[in-house]
Protein backbone atom coordinates (compact mmCIF):
# COMPACT_ATOMS: atom_id res chain seq x y z
CA UNK A 1 0.00 0.00 0.00
CA UNK A 2 1.38 3.51 -0.67
CA UNK A 3 1.92 5.96 1.67
CA UNK A 4 -1.61 8.72 2.05
CA UNK A 5 -2.37 11.67 4.15
CA UNK A 6 -5.21 11.26 6.36
CA UNK A 7 -7.51 14.22 7.09
CA UNK A 8 -10.84 13.62 9.22
CA UNK A 9 -13.03 17.13 9.01
CA UNK A 10 -15.16 17.01 11.93
CA UNK A 11 -18.09 18.66 9.92
CA UNK A 12 -19.68 18.40 6.41
CA UNK A 13 -17.97 22.13 5.50
CA UNK A 14 -14.49 21.31 6.63
CA UNK A 15 -15.34 18.20 4.02
CA UNK A 16 -16.10 20.23 1.45
CA UNK A 17 -13.07 22.63 1.74
CA UNK A 18 -10.66 19.35 1.52
CA UNK A 19 -12.63 17.85 -0.77
CA UNK A 20 -11.69 19.67 -4.63
CA UNK A 21 -9.02 16.91 -5.30
CA UNK A 22 -11.98 13.61 -5.00
CA UNK A 23 -12.73 12.43 -8.40
CA UNK A 24 -14.14 9.35 -8.68
CA UNK A 25 -13.05 8.56 -12.20
CA UNK A 26 -9.31 9.41 -11.57
CA UNK A 27 -7.88 6.57 -10.06
CA UNK A 28 -4.79 8.04 -7.36
CA UNK A 29 -7.13 10.94 -6.69
CA UNK A 30 -8.28 11.82 -3.38
CA UNK A 31 -10.89 9.35 -1.62
CA UNK A 32 -13.82 9.72 1.08
CA UNK A 33 -13.50 6.80 3.55
CA UNK A 34 -16.52 5.17 4.67
CA UNK A 35 -16.77 1.12 5.86
CA UNK A 36 -13.32 1.08 3.90
CA UNK A 37 -14.40 -2.45 2.50
CA UNK A 38 -14.05 -1.50 -0.83
CA UNK A 39 -11.48 1.18 -0.64
CA UNK A 40 -8.75 -0.60 1.61
CA UNK A 41 -9.11 -3.70 -0.35
CA UNK A 42 -8.30 -1.74 -3.62
CA UNK A 43 -5.92 0.12 -2.00
CA UNK A 44 -4.23 -3.22 -0.40
CA UNK A 45 -3.92 -4.24 -4.29
CA UNK A 46 -2.40 -1.48 -5.60
CA UNK A 47 -5.64 -0.28 -7.59
CA UNK A 48 -6.38 2.69 -5.77
CA UNK A 49 -3.64 4.61 -4.29
CA UNK A 50 -5.24 8.08 -3.43
CA UNK A 51 -2.54 10.60 -1.95
CA UNK A 52 -5.14 11.73 0.59
CA UNK A 53 -7.79 10.12 2.37
CA UNK A 54 -10.75 12.14 4.04
CA UNK A 55 -12.16 10.37 6.86
CA UNK A 56 -15.98 10.91 6.80
CA UNK A 57 -17.16 8.67 9.67
CA UNK A 58 -17.69 11.32 12.03
CA UNK A 59 -20.24 13.31 10.01
CA UNK A 60 -23.86 13.09 11.53
CA UNK A 61 -24.98 11.24 8.38
CA UNK A 62 -26.12 7.82 10.15
CA UNK A 63 -29.51 8.36 10.54
CA UNK A 64 -32.45 6.58 9.34
CA UNK A 65 -35.97 8.81 8.67
CA UNK A 66 -39.34 8.10 8.04
CA UNK A 67 -40.78 11.18 6.00
CA UNK A 68 -44.20 12.33 6.52
CA UNK A 69 -45.13 11.10 2.94
CA UNK A 70 -44.07 7.44 4.34
CA UNK A 71 -41.21 7.25 2.72
CA UNK A 72 -37.83 6.90 3.99
CA UNK A 73 -34.27 9.14 4.21
CA UNK A 74 -31.40 7.30 4.93
CA UNK A 75 -28.32 8.90 5.77
CA UNK A 76 -24.91 8.10 3.75
CA UNK A 77 -23.32 6.43 7.10
CA UNK A 78 -25.86 4.59 7.53
CA UNK A 79 -24.20 0.90 8.17
CA UNK A 80 -26.12 -1.84 5.64
CA UNK A 81 -26.56 -3.95 9.15
CA UNK A 82 -28.82 -1.00 10.43
CA UNK A 83 -30.71 -0.48 7.44
CA UNK A 84 -31.45 -3.73 6.91
CA UNK A 85 -32.36 -4.84 10.30
CA UNK A 86 -34.79 -1.16 10.52
CA UNK A 87 -37.79 -2.29 11.14
CA UNK A 88 -39.74 0.02 9.15
CA UNK A 89 -37.12 -1.22 6.17
CA UNK A 90 -38.07 -4.65 7.01
CA UNK A 91 -41.89 -4.16 6.84
CA UNK A 92 -42.33 -1.58 4.23
CA UNK A 93 -39.32 -1.87 1.68
CA UNK A 94 -38.25 -6.10 2.25
CA UNK A 95 -36.84 -5.94 -0.87
CA UNK A 96 -34.18 -3.32 0.47
CA UNK A 97 -33.86 -5.20 3.34
CA UNK A 98 -33.55 -8.45 1.54
CA UNK A 99 -31.24 -7.13 -0.38
CA UNK A 100 -28.43 -6.45 1.95
CA UNK A 101 -28.56 -9.12 3.68
CA UNK A 102 -28.18 -11.17 0.97
CA UNK A 103 -24.70 -9.66 0.56
CA UNK A 104 -21.66 -9.82 1.69
CA UNK A 105 -20.91 -11.01 5.29
CA UNK A 106 -22.52 -10.00 8.80
CA UNK A 107 -18.96 -8.46 9.82
CA UNK A 108 -18.45 -6.77 6.03
CA UNK A 109 -22.51 -5.48 6.97
CA UNK A 110 -21.82 -4.53 10.08
CA UNK A 111 -18.82 -1.94 8.80
CA UNK A 112 -20.59 -1.14 5.16
CA UNK A 113 -22.09 2.57 4.73
CA UNK A 114 -24.74 3.58 2.40
CA UNK A 115 -22.64 5.37 0.29
CA UNK A 116 -20.17 2.97 0.17
CA UNK A 117 -22.38 0.83 -1.51
CA UNK A 118 -23.40 2.72 -3.85
CA UNK A 119 -19.96 3.55 -5.08
CA UNK A 120 -18.78 0.16 -4.80
CA UNK A 121 -16.51 -1.33 -7.65
CA UNK A 122 -16.74 -3.72 -10.42
CA UNK A 123 -15.30 -7.14 -9.39
CA UNK A 124 -14.02 -7.74 -12.47
CA UNK A 125 -10.72 -9.79 -12.21
CA UNK A 126 -8.99 -7.16 -14.32
CA UNK A 127 -10.03 -4.52 -12.52
CA UNK A 128 -8.82 -5.80 -9.42
CA UNK A 129 -5.02 -7.07 -10.45
CA UNK A 130 -2.86 -4.09 -10.80
CA UNK A 131 -0.86 -6.08 -13.62
CA UNK A 132 -3.87 -5.97 -16.06
CA UNK A 133 -4.87 -3.37 -18.63
CA UNK A 134 -8.28 -2.14 -17.90
CA UNK A 135 -10.37 0.63 -19.56
CA UNK A 136 -11.49 1.45 -16.40
CA UNK A 137 -8.35 1.75 -14.89
CA UNK A 138 -6.93 3.26 -17.21
CA UNK A 139 -8.53 4.73 -20.00
CA UNK A 140 -7.84 3.46 -23.55
CA UNK A 141 -5.43 0.29 -22.41
CA UNK A 142 -8.08 -2.24 -23.83
CA UNK A 143 -10.22 -4.41 -22.02
CA UNK A 144 -8.75 -8.20 -21.62
CA UNK A 145 -11.97 -9.20 -20.23
CA UNK A 146 -13.83 -9.49 -23.38
CA UNK A 147 -11.54 -12.09 -24.71
CA UNK A 148 -10.61 -13.19 -21.48
CA UNK A 149 -12.25 -14.61 -18.04
CA UNK A 150 -16.13 -12.82 -18.45
CA UNK A 151 -18.10 -15.73 -16.77
CA UNK A 152 -19.33 -13.59 -14.12
CA UNK A 153 -19.60 -10.13 -16.27
CA UNK A 154 -22.23 -8.03 -18.07
CA UNK A 155 -24.71 -8.70 -20.76
CA UNK A 156 -26.44 -5.98 -20.46
CA UNK A 157 -25.44 -2.18 -20.88
CA UNK A 158 -21.89 -3.44 -22.38
CA UNK A 159 -19.49 -1.65 -24.78
CA UNK A 160 -16.35 -3.02 -26.71
CA UNK A 161 -14.42 -0.79 -23.79
CA UNK A 162 -15.90 -2.59 -20.74
CA UNK A 163 -18.02 -5.34 -19.97
CA UNK A 164 -17.73 -5.20 -15.83
CA UNK A 165 -20.87 -5.74 -14.06
CA UNK A 166 -21.66 -3.54 -10.94
CA UNK A 167 -22.13 -6.07 -8.26
CA UNK A 168 -24.34 -4.28 -5.26
CA UNK A 169 -27.28 -5.33 -4.34
CA UNK A 170 -28.67 -3.19 -2.34
CA UNK A 171 -28.50 -0.57 -5.43
CA UNK A 172 -30.65 -2.94 -7.51
CA UNK A 173 -33.27 -3.01 -4.65
CA UNK A 174 -32.72 0.98 -4.44
CA UNK A 175 -33.35 1.07 -8.33
CA UNK A 176 -36.92 -0.63 -8.35
CA UNK A 177 -37.78 1.44 -5.02
CA UNK A 178 -37.59 4.52 -7.36
CA UNK A 179 -34.52 6.10 -5.25
CA UNK A 180 -32.76 9.35 -5.33
CA UNK A 181 -29.70 10.32 -4.39
CA UNK A 182 -28.75 13.47 -2.90
CA UNK A 183 -25.18 14.91 -3.44
CA UNK A 184 -23.79 17.76 -1.92
CA UNK A 185 -20.81 20.16 -2.86
CA UNK A 186 -19.24 23.33 -1.84
CA UNK A 187 -21.65 24.62 -4.66
CA UNK A 188 -25.07 23.33 -3.32
CA UNK A 189 -27.36 20.20 -3.03
CA UNK A 190 -28.76 18.56 -6.03
CA UNK A 191 -30.69 15.12 -6.05
CA UNK A 192 -30.46 12.57 -8.90
CA UNK A 193 -32.91 9.82 -9.41
CA UNK A 194 -30.86 6.71 -8.97
CA UNK A 195 -31.49 5.41 -12.59
CA UNK A 196 -29.80 8.49 -13.64
CA UNK A 197 -27.15 7.72 -11.32
CA UNK A 198 -25.08 5.48 -13.14
CA UNK A 199 -23.61 5.66 -16.34
CA UNK A 200 -23.33 2.81 -18.77
CA UNK A 201 -19.32 2.68 -19.83
CA UNK A 202 -19.46 3.40 -23.67
CA UNK A 203 -16.32 4.97 -24.22
CA UNK A 204 -15.45 5.94 -20.95
CA UNK A 205 -15.60 2.96 -18.41
CA UNK A 206 -13.75 4.73 -15.87
CA UNK A 207 -16.74 7.77 -15.71
CA UNK A 208 -18.98 5.67 -13.20
CA UNK A 209 -21.73 8.13 -11.81
CA UNK A 210 -22.86 11.31 -12.62
CA UNK A 211 -20.82 12.46 -9.48
CA UNK A 212 -18.80 15.46 -10.58
CA UNK A 213 -15.20 16.22 -8.49
CA UNK A 214 -15.46 16.93 -4.82
CA UNK A 215 -19.21 15.80 -4.59
CA UNK A 216 -19.78 13.72 -2.06
CA UNK A 217 -23.22 11.71 -1.32
CA UNK A 218 -25.08 12.66 2.00
CA UNK A 219 -28.30 10.95 1.78
CA UNK A 220 -30.93 8.32 -0.41
CA UNK A 221 -34.48 9.14 -0.38
CA UNK A 222 -36.71 6.27 -0.97
CA UNK A 223 -40.45 7.34 -2.18
CA UNK A 224 -43.19 5.33 -0.25
CA UNK A 225 -45.19 2.31 -2.19
CA UNK A 226 -48.34 2.18 -3.00
CA UNK A 227 -50.76 1.07 -0.35
CA UNK A 228 -50.99 -2.77 -0.32
CA UNK A 229 -47.70 -3.37 -2.13
CA UNK A 230 -45.04 -6.30 -1.77
CA UNK A 231 -41.47 -6.00 -2.46
CA UNK A 232 -39.16 -8.78 -2.97
CA UNK A 233 -35.18 -9.15 -3.43
CA UNK A 234 -34.28 -12.82 -5.25
CA UNK A 235 -30.84 -13.53 -5.84
CA UNK A 236 -28.97 -16.21 -7.51
CA UNK A 237 -25.24 -16.99 -7.41
CA UNK A 238 -22.65 -19.85 -7.00
CA UNK A 239 -22.81 -20.44 -3.27
CA UNK A 240 -25.56 -19.56 -0.69
CA UNK A 241 -23.70 -17.38 0.85
CA UNK A 242 -20.39 -14.69 0.90
CA UNK A 243 -21.05 -14.58 -3.16
CA UNK A 244 -22.12 -11.57 -5.54
CA UNK A 245 -25.06 -12.30 -8.24
CA UNK A 246 -25.03 -14.20 -11.20
CA UNK A 247 -28.57 -12.75 -11.87
CA UNK A 248 -31.12 -10.98 -9.43
CA UNK A 249 -34.08 -9.34 -9.23
CA UNK A 250 -35.82 -7.07 -7.20
CA UNK A 251 -39.83 -6.40 -7.70
CA UNK A 252 -42.17 -4.24 -6.26
CA UNK A 253 -45.83 -5.24 -7.02
CA UNK A 254 -49.20 -3.98 -6.24
CA UNK A 255 -52.32 -6.35 -7.35
CA UNK A 256 -55.55 -5.01 -8.14
CA UNK A 257 -57.93 -8.57 -7.50
CA UNK A 258 -55.44 -10.65 -10.71
CA UNK A 259 -54.12 -7.59 -12.50
CA UNK A 260 -51.17 -6.03 -12.06
CA UNK A 261 -51.97 -2.28 -10.84
CA UNK A 262 -48.32 -1.42 -10.54
CA UNK A 263 -44.98 -2.62 -10.93
CA UNK A 264 -41.22 -1.67 -10.65
CA UNK A 265 -38.16 -4.20 -11.55
CA UNK A 266 -35.02 -3.75 -11.65
CA UNK A 267 -32.19 -6.39 -11.97
CA UNK A 268 -28.91 -7.73 -10.90
CA UNK A 269 -25.45 -9.49 -12.10
CA UNK A 270 -26.00 -9.03 -15.19
CA UNK A 271 -26.25 -5.43 -16.17
CA UNK A 272 -22.86 -2.47 -16.06
CA UNK A 273 -25.06 -0.57 -13.77
CA UNK A 274 -28.28 -1.47 -11.66
CA UNK A 275 -30.74 -2.70 -14.70
CA UNK A 276 -33.87 -1.20 -13.92
CA UNK A 277 -36.48 -3.30 -16.17
CA UNK A 278 -38.78 -0.28 -17.21
CA UNK A 279 -39.78 -2.57 -20.60
CA UNK A 280 -41.28 -4.95 -18.68
CA UNK A 281 -43.25 -2.79 -15.83
CA UNK A 282 -44.96 -1.52 -18.99
CA UNK A 283 -45.77 -4.49 -20.74
CA UNK A 284 -46.98 -6.08 -17.13
CA UNK A 285 -48.85 -3.38 -15.51
CA UNK A 286 -52.59 -3.19 -16.01
CA UNK A 287 -52.44 -6.77 -17.12
CA UNK A 288 -52.89 -10.20 -15.92
CA UNK A 289 -50.23 -11.99 -13.45
CA UNK A 290 -49.93 -14.81 -15.69
CA UNK A 291 -46.49 -16.85 -16.44
CA UNK A 292 -47.34 -16.62 -20.17
CA UNK A 293 -46.81 -12.65 -19.91
CA UNK A 294 -43.90 -12.65 -17.58
CA UNK A 295 -41.82 -15.32 -20.10
CA UNK A 296 -43.05 -12.71 -22.97
CA UNK A 297 -41.66 -9.57 -20.89
CA UNK A 298 -38.79 -11.62 -20.04
CA UNK A 299 -38.16 -12.75 -23.15
CA UNK A 300 -38.07 -8.67 -24.29
CA UNK A 301 -35.70 -7.66 -21.48
CA UNK A 302 -33.55 -10.29 -22.41
CA UNK A 303 -33.55 -9.71 -26.21
CA UNK A 304 -31.21 -6.45 -25.45
CA UNK A 305 -28.32 -9.00 -24.22
CA UNK A 306 -25.04 -9.25 -25.64
CA UNK A 307 -23.54 -12.17 -23.72
CA UNK A 308 -20.10 -13.61 -24.52
CA UNK A 309 -18.98 -17.02 -24.66
CA UNK A 310 -18.53 -17.87 -20.72
CA UNK A 311 -21.43 -15.69 -19.80
CA UNK A 312 -23.88 -17.01 -22.05
CA UNK A 313 -26.02 -18.95 -19.25
CA UNK A 314 -26.88 -15.53 -18.07
CA UNK A 315 -29.20 -14.95 -20.48
CA UNK A 316 -31.30 -18.16 -19.23
CA UNK A 317 -31.07 -17.80 -15.94
CA UNK A 318 -31.81 -13.81 -15.54
CA UNK A 319 -35.28 -14.77 -17.61
CA UNK A 320 -35.59 -17.80 -14.86
CA UNK A 321 -34.75 -14.95 -12.21
CA UNK A 322 -37.55 -12.61 -13.67
CA UNK A 323 -40.34 -15.03 -14.11
CA UNK A 324 -39.88 -16.75 -11.03
CA UNK A 325 -39.56 -13.22 -9.02
CA UNK A 326 -42.58 -12.12 -11.06
CA UNK A 327 -44.47 -14.97 -10.15
CA UNK A 328 -43.78 -15.36 -6.77
CA UNK A 329 -44.34 -11.34 -5.81
CA UNK A 330 -47.92 -10.93 -7.77
CA UNK A 331 -48.98 -14.23 -5.76
CA UNK A 332 -47.54 -12.55 -2.74
CA UNK A 333 -49.26 -9.26 -3.18
C1 LIG B 1 -15.56 -10.12 0.64
C2 LIG B 1 -16.61 -9.18 0.20
C3 LIG B 1 -17.83 -9.67 -0.26
C4 LIG B 1 -18.83 -8.77 -0.67
N1 LIG B 1 -20.02 -9.27 -1.13
C5 LIG B 1 -20.98 -8.40 -1.57
C6 LIG B 1 -22.21 -8.88 -2.09
O1 LIG B 1 -22.48 -10.08 -2.17
N2 LIG B 1 -23.12 -7.96 -2.50
C7 LIG B 1 -22.88 -6.61 -2.41
O2 LIG B 1 -23.73 -5.82 -2.80
N3 LIG B 1 -21.72 -6.14 -1.95
C8 LIG B 1 -20.77 -7.01 -1.52
N4 LIG B 1 -19.59 -6.51 -1.06
C9 LIG B 1 -19.30 -5.09 -1.19
C10 LIG B 1 -19.67 -4.29 0.01
O3 LIG B 1 -21.07 -4.18 0.07
C11 LIG B 1 -19.01 -2.93 -0.19
O4 LIG B 1 -17.61 -3.12 0.00
C12 LIG B 1 -19.50 -1.89 0.78
O5 LIG B 1 -20.87 -1.69 0.65
C13 LIG B 1 -18.77 -0.57 0.55
O6 LIG B 1 -19.12 0.31 1.58
P1 LIG B 1 -18.00 1.05 2.45
O7 LIG B 1 -18.71 1.98 3.35
O8 LIG B 1 -17.09 0.06 3.09
O9 LIG B 1 -17.25 1.84 1.29
P2 LIG B 1 -15.75 2.41 1.20
O10 LIG B 1 -14.84 1.28 0.89
O11 LIG B 1 -15.42 3.26 2.37
O12 LIG B 1 -15.93 3.34 -0.06
C14 LIG B 1 -16.17 2.83 -1.36
C15 LIG B 1 -16.06 4.01 -2.34
O13 LIG B 1 -17.12 4.92 -2.14
C16 LIG B 1 -16.62 6.23 -1.86
N5 LIG B 1 -17.54 6.81 -0.88
C17 LIG B 1 -17.96 6.24 0.26
N6 LIG B 1 -18.91 6.98 0.86
C18 LIG B 1 -19.11 8.05 0.03
C19 LIG B 1 -20.00 9.17 0.08
N7 LIG B 1 -20.86 9.35 1.09
N8 LIG B 1 -19.95 10.07 -0.94
C20 LIG B 1 -19.08 9.91 -1.96
N9 LIG B 1 -18.22 8.86 -2.05
C21 LIG B 1 -18.25 7.95 -1.07
C22 LIG B 1 -15.21 6.02 -1.34
O14 LIG B 1 -14.38 7.13 -1.58
C23 LIG B 1 -14.78 4.81 -2.17
O15 LIG B 1 -14.33 5.22 -3.44
C24 LIG B 1 -18.59 -7.38 -0.61
C25 LIG B 1 -17.37 -6.89 -0.11
C26 LIG B 1 -16.39 -7.75 0.30
C27 LIG B 1 -15.10 -7.20 0.81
Amino acid sequence: MKAFDYLKPSNLDALLNASGNIDQAQLGGDRFLAGGTTLIDLMKLQVEYPAKILDITGLPLDKIETTKEGGLKIGAMVRNSDLANHPFVKTQYAALSEAILQGASAQIRNRATTGGNLLQKTRCVYYRDEAFDCNKKKPGSGCPAIEGEHRNLAIMGTSDHCIATNPSDMNVALTALDSKIEIQSPQGTRTVAITEFYKVPGDTPHIETVLQPGEIITYVHVPPLPAGSHSQYLKLRDRASYEFALASAAVVVQMRGSKIQFIRVAMGGIGTKPWRAQEVESMLEGGDADRTAFEKAADKLLSQAKPLKENAFKVELAKRCLVHSLSTATALS
